[in-house]
């Protein structure tokens, strides 16, 4: 089946432009609705002057991308590194919107993200640049505009910067500002394994329809920060047999599966896992080929693309990171027979749980772990089960069904709202 007509690369927003041309084409939407759902609300550029440790001044772009408001307040990652554009945070942002109607929680969609090298900055550094990228576009945040989440190279942290900063602004504690920050100061419980645990309760799902047991299931995961890390414990204690994984510094295999607890004690001393004694060295990219039932990027955009897609063995690709697969793949992966739980299905957990922080934060009142946990489970479930029977009525793969679902979810308001003019 023929979903994208290009066989270049393309880029993030390239790859999520394509994908919904498919989606809004076999929906019938007007054109008009096309175009404003294609586009961006607003885009936020901005250049923050930052005092190095060393006495220099330095200046780094920033961007908030805000895709979509039509269903609530915009709800999104930052992200920090040398080579983020704003191409990038513009797909990823219009990737929320999508991300957010799929698991049918009221939020649009956004991200954010700064050009730096966090590897290469102090703390002091990461912190005054979060917080004058802060104070740069705070009239476009709040709990009612946009609220920002940890993404790549960004954490509890860096979002406790944020919410203080707003909070000074504002002249009171506004805990709502952000998701994603620690337990102490509004967090929720939970959050922090939401995108694993959400990952697993995706391919728990594709396991159910294949008839396969987790013990009988091998699983590779590509990136070991938050998502991989979390999503390989979990899966781990729930029965799956890891059977490799790899970061930015490389990887390692063992067919018969990895020690985990091992692995995080040793992730935790060296702060990567190559090296990891419990197995065979192996590079990042060419642990995406080996032979498994489970592959779960969890790294970073356009891993798989028609370059490698061929060379996948996986049956079942769980996509952790945002868009991991670039549209020339999806084809290739859909005729090789792959069942792709596609990200804005697949990594929804995190979102979620945000969505449950702050709905908590907005209470005051706040939820035992296994509230959140039960929640979650109930929200990912229905979702994959919408994108599957979505899939099943229209004939299309998953990812053209997710798409679907979630721009007529979109569309659907935009509709009842009316264009202001
Ligand atoms: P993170 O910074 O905690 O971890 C990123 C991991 O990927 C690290 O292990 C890093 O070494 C590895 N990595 C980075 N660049 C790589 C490359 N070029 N090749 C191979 N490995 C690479 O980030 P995270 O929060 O775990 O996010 C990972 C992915 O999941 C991103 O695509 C992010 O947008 C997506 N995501 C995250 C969340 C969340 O809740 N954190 C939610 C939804 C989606």
């Amino acid at each position: 089946m023929s979903t994208v007509e290009t066989d270049k690369e393309l880029s993030v927003y390239e790859s999520m432009a394509a994908r919904f041309d498919v989606a809004a084409r076999k929906l019938n939407l007007e054109e008009g609705l096309t175009k404003y759902l294609r586009t961006p609300n607003r885009e936020i550029i901005v250049h923050i002057p930052v005092a190095l440790d060393n006495g220099q001044l330095e200046v780094f772009d920033g961007f908030r991308v805000q895709h979509s408001i039509a269903r609530g307040p915009c709800k999104g990652g930052l992200r920090y590194g040398p080579n983020v554009t704003l191409d990038e945070i513009r797909g990823l942002a219009a990737e929320m919107t999508w991300k957010c109607a799929v698991v049918n929680i009221p939020f649009g969609g956004a991200k954010g993200g700064i050009i730096c090298d966090p590897q290469k900055l102090s703390q002091g550094e990461l912190e005054r640049i979060t917080r004058r990228y802060t104070a740069e576009i705070l009239d476009w945040l709040g709990p009612e505009r946009d609220v920002p989440a940890p993404d790549m190279n960004t954490n509890e942290q860096t979002m406790a910067w944020i919410m203080d900063t707003y909070s000074m602004h504002v002249r009171h504690t506004v805990t709502a500002s952000v998701t994603g920050k620690p337990i102490d100061l509004g967090g929720s419980r939970g959050r922090k394994e939401a995108t694993g645990r959400g990952c697993m309760i995706a391919t728990d799902q594709a396991l159910k329809r294949f008839g396969r047991q987790r013990e009988q299931t091998r699983v590779i995961i590509q990136g070991f920060g938050n998502v991989g890390s979390q999503a390989a414990r979990l899966m781990h204690e729930a029965g799956y047999k890891i059977i490799g994984v790899a970061d930015i510094n490389g990887g390692v295999f063992n067919a018969h599966g990895l020690d985990l607890p091992a692995l995080l004690d040793f992730l935790k001393e060296n702060q990567t896992v190559k090296g990891f004694p419990g197995g065979e060295n192996i590079g990042t990219m060419e642990i995406l080929e080996q032979d498994c039932e489970v592959l779960l990027p969890a790294a970073t955009e356009s891993v798989i693309t028609s370059r490698n897609a061929s060379r996948i063995k996986a049956r079942i690709l769980t996509e952790g990171a945002n868009s991991p697969t670039s549209a020339p793949a999806d084809d290739i992966l859909f005729d090789r027979g792959v069942f792709v739980i596609p990200d804005i299905l697949a990594n929804a957990g995190g979102v979620t749980v945000s969505y449950f922080e702050w709905v908590q934060d907005r209470q005051g009142y706040f939820w035992p772990e296994g509230m959140v946990n039960e929640r979650l489970k109930h929200i990912q479930v229905a979702a994959f089960n919408d994108v599957v029977r979505y899939g099943e009525k229209h004939n299309v793969n998953n990812r053209i069904a997710a798409y679907m679902l979630a721009i007529d979810r979109v569309a659907f308001t935009l509709k009842l709202r009316g264009i202001y003019a």
